[in-house]
């Protein structure tokens, strides 16, 4: 039976040094802002931003939330970034995805300071992960990675297979894990005999979105289970893309949805935010 990864006790360990480090730079009078940008009505954007605001709150970082309507243009859109971008009070800008279909997800990602790139989207930020120097980290992955340390989880020489290749969790989560000399496979949905691969893994990091995809069959006796889906099942309830009650009996960690990855993506923004102010 696996040990459970607490993402919220992690998150709280972590929350509490970026609280100091907060209160230290204001000790010398350097202020931490974040802004926040939601565009229409997208009611989990909401939530989200919402859970971003009170995270900011709680460590001492201010937030500028900016809500725009569903019709804002592109031009708008931009034109506001560009303000932040050279608003001092601002260390950290955060455009919540997805955006309407009228307005190109790249160019508002591009027009971003890559110094303000809190999320680590901007081909700049990306450039610097692939090399292994970096400022900003992607959130998600970088929560799972305080994960692993914090519950003493060695990557090195290990197997690592990640399920997904997404530009925010499948493609750096692998970068994280070579960086800590794992042996990295990537699948997605034209891997052929998904299970063959997954078995051989030690570490299997699930980034699908569906729900319980990763079932117990799919899974080595003792392996590390990450689940980063968050997902409705058919009673509307939050699942991830791991199939817990069952596979929690084979691997030796997993961690639950929710409280396991989800409170970490909003710590890391959160450090990230602290890192960009503390390079004013
Ligand atoms: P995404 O962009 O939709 O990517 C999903 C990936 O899964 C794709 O690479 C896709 O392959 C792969 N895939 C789909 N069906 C597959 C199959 N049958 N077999 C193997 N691979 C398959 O999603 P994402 O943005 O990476 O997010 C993944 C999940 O994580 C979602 O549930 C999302 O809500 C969640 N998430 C959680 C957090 C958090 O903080 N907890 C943060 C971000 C995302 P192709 O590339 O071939 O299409």
């Amino acid at each position: 039976m696996a040990e459970i990864i607490c993402g919220k006790t992690v998150s709280a360990a972590k929350r509490l040094d970026i609280k100091n480090r907060v209160e230290e730079l204001k000790n010398k009078g350097i202020t931490t802002g974040l802004a926040v940008i939601i565009v229409g009505n997208n009611s989990a954007s909401r939530v989200y931003v919402n859970n971003k605001k009170k995270a900011c709150e709680e460590v001492g970082i201010e937030s500028f939330e900016f809500a725009l309507p569903e019709e804002t243009t592109q031009e708008e859109l931009l034109n506001l970034i560009d303000k932040l971008n050279n608003d001092s009070k601002v260390d950290g800008i955060l455009c919540q995805l997805p955006l309407p279909s009228h307005i190109d997800e790249q160019a508002v990602i591009n027009s971003i300071d890559p110094k303000k790139d809190v999320d680590a989207f901007h081909p700049e930020n990306v450039g610097h992960i692939m090399i292994g120097d970096y400022t900003f980290l992607p959130c998600t992955p970088a929560g799972i990675m305080e994960m692993l340390k914090f519950y003493n989880i060695d990557v090195k020489g290990k197997k690592c297979v990640v399920i997904g290749r997404s530009n925010i969790v499948g493609k750096p989560m692998a970068m994280l894990l070579l960086k800590e000399n794992g042996t990295v496979e990537i699948c997605h949905s034209r891997t052929e005999n998904l299970k063959e691969e997954t078995l051989t893994a030690d570490i299997l990091v699930a980034a699908v979105g569906k729900a319980y995809f990763v079932t117990e069959d799919m899974v080595k006796d003792g392996a590390v289970v990450i689940d980063v889906g968050m997902n409705r099942n058919d009673e509307g309830k939050l699942c991830g893309d791991v199939d817990f009650d069952n596979v929690k009996e084979k691997a030796s960690f997993i961690t639950p949805v929710p409280g396991g990855v989800g409170p970490m993506t909003i710590t890391m923004l959160l450090e990230n935010t602290v890192r960009a102010a503390s390079q004013k």
